[in-house]
């Protein structure tokens, strides 16, 4: 069997390969194991059988999603600027028709992704765009075999003047967080989960070592994410799932600081409703 790429049918994480023995991110406790055994989709195969969208959140911001959902169904998120795009996260798969997009809003520059359960296919960003820079954090290389790092870090890396990855580890160990500060933004990963009804409005807040199994963080873990976030100034979050224009600096701050007044356990916080 050549090399080639495969997607977990699911959780969306892909593997270059020739055939996957299993998917790291599934069989970590973070991820649900599929219940009915493994399958591996080949890239033509989903190629072959999605598409996506894409739309305009703010002036110099773009979202990109997969349709049908793959796995996770995570959303890339590209920053446009004359000085180079950055791109954070990635769709889970990118049709022709978004990398014919993604073109003409001016490519990619820099890119980068949070943790394994934002990183969608930024295998096909790297090979279609050819970016001078795609920076995962040191702790998550054990993750990244699909693509090439160019940039690991340590605590903090500034991509470009004024976007700056910070550490943040918690959920993962090497999770980090993208602070634009000229759009005043916080691409935060699953440091926090934002409950949203159908329409988008943000309801509730909520941070997990693991969502699906509601397991907590510890208070260090949450003590960490304040020490990072409480210097920075936005007026948003962004998931890999969910743009939160409710979640600003003051709201998120607050959510850690109630979970550090009780003991570990994860609590959906209502949004407007402070420690
Ligand atoms: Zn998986
Ligand atoms: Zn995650």
């Amino acid at each position: 069997m050549p090399l080639s790429y495969y997607a977990c049918a699911n959780c969306g994480f892909w593997q270059r390969h020739f055939a996957p023995p299993d998917c790291p991110v599934c069989s970590d406790t973070r991820n649900d194991l599929p219940e009915d055994g493994w399958h591996f989709l080949p890239e033509t195969q989903v190629a072959a059988t999605h598409d996506g969208d894409f739309r305009q959140v703010a002036d110099d911001l773009w979202a990109f999603t997969t349709t049908p959902n793959l796995g996770l169904a995570g959303t890339g998120w590209l920053i446009v600027r004359p000085e180079g795009n950055i791109a954070f996260e990635a769709a889970p798969y990118h049709s022709a028709r978004m990398l014919t997009k993604i073109a003409e809003l001016g490519g990619i520059r820099f890119l980068a992704a949070s943790h394994a359960h934002g990183y969608g296919a930024l295998f096909q960003l790297q090979r279609e765009f050819g970016p001078e820079m795609l920076a995962i954090h040191k702790d998550d290389l054990a993750m990244t075999k699909a693509f090439r790092v160019t940039t690991p870090y340590d605590d903090v890396l500034e991509i470009a003047p004024g976007y700056v990855l910070h550490h943040v580890g918690g959920h993962y160990e090497g999770q980090a967080a993208l602070h634009d500060r000229p759009g005043r933004r916080l691409f935060c990963g699953d440091m926090f989960k934002i409950n949203q009804d159908e329409a988008g409005r943000s309801h509730a807040i909520s941070s997990h070592k693991a969502y699906h199994k509601d397991i907590p963080l510890t208070h260090n873990e949450v003590r960490h994410y304040r020490d990072v976030i409480a210097p920075l100034a936005f007026d948003a979050v962004l998931t890999p799932f969910e743009y939160a224009p409710e979640v600003d600096r003051d709201v998120a701050v607050a959510a850690l600081d109630e979970a550090l007044t009780r003991l570990p356990g994860v609590k959906r916080l209502p949004l407007g409703e402070r420690a």
